[in-house]
């Protein structure tokens, strides 16, 4: 039985017809891989597989999650942030260089006391280091609990706004996640889209009705790439009663 890999006709596209085919076949499929997205293990004789293509520079690394983790897709990164991808794909921990993760953001209608909010929720890739430090712990939340975001015990209220930071939207999609400039001057943004993310209609007229937009942050393996807002739902309560989660309401800058 041919394994069950998605590949999109963007990765086709870069990949080229003989490789995709060959991978199609079996012929240079894995037998098995670490999900690019939530890390546990895959097999693509089990479960639908999707190729995803991190593209930097000069190099290219063909991956692979699962489909109900991520589609499959080409992601640009830079070649800084593909050595570091690499690094962890090919599951090497001796390096004590902190390896550079790619955000994942997924929006989401969440509903608190009755209403429905426009939500993001964001999960790096592998774990984050303090800028300048070595250590292979994971920063990422206590970084931005200092930058202002509050750890989120359950999805029973809304949290607070957190001022200076927004979330860019402009014609109907979402750009970037803006934060203070560091020397006072204009925003500077602490996540931007390569491609601007398509919302949908529910969720750009609850952000339109809030004029602020929910920012939820978990570490790397605790949400997931969830295919339907129940389960990023469950997803986020598990988080929360784990202690794996922060959050803030971020207004919105742009229409
Ligand atoms: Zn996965």
């Amino acid at each position: 039985m041919p394994p069950m890999l998605d590949v999109s006709d963007e990765v086709r596209a870069e990949i080229g017809d003989e490789e995709a085919d060959r991978l199609l076949t079996g012929e240079s499929a894995p037998g098995g891989y670490d999900c690019t997205s939530c890390r546990t293990p895959g097999d693509p004789r089990q479960e639908r597989t999707s190729t995803v293509l991190f593209i930097g520079d000069e190099t290219a690394v063909l991956a692979f999650a699962h489909a109900t983790c991520l589609p499959s897709q080409v992601v640009k990164v830079t070649e800084e942030q593909l050595q570091g991808a690499v690094k962890s794909i090919a599951g090497d921990t001796a390096d004590p260089e902190p390896q550079q993760a790619v955000l994942g953001v997924t929006s989401g209608l969440v509903l608190i006391s009755g209403e429905l909010h426009p939500a993001l929720v964001v999960e790096p890739t592998a774990p984050i280091a303090r800028p300048g430090t070595t250590t292979t712990g994971d920063d990422f939340l206590p970084l931005l609990v200092e930058q202002g975001f509050l750890p989120v015990p359950d999805l029973s209220a809304v949290p607070p706004v957190l001022h200076g930071w927004s979330v860019l939207l402009a014609m109907g999609q979402l750009h970037a996640v803006l934060q203070p400039s560091p020397s006072g001057g204009r925003p500077v943004a602490w996540w931007q889209a390569h491609h601007p993310l398509q919302v949908t209609d529910g969720w750009r007229a609850a952000a339109g009705k809030h004029q602020q937009v929910l920012m939820f942050a978990a570490p790397v393996g605790s949400i997931g790439r969830q295919p339907r807002e129940d389960l990023l739902r469950e997803a986020l309560d598990r988080a929360a009663a784990g202690g794996r989660l922060v959050a803030a309401a971020l207004p919105l800058a742009g229409t």
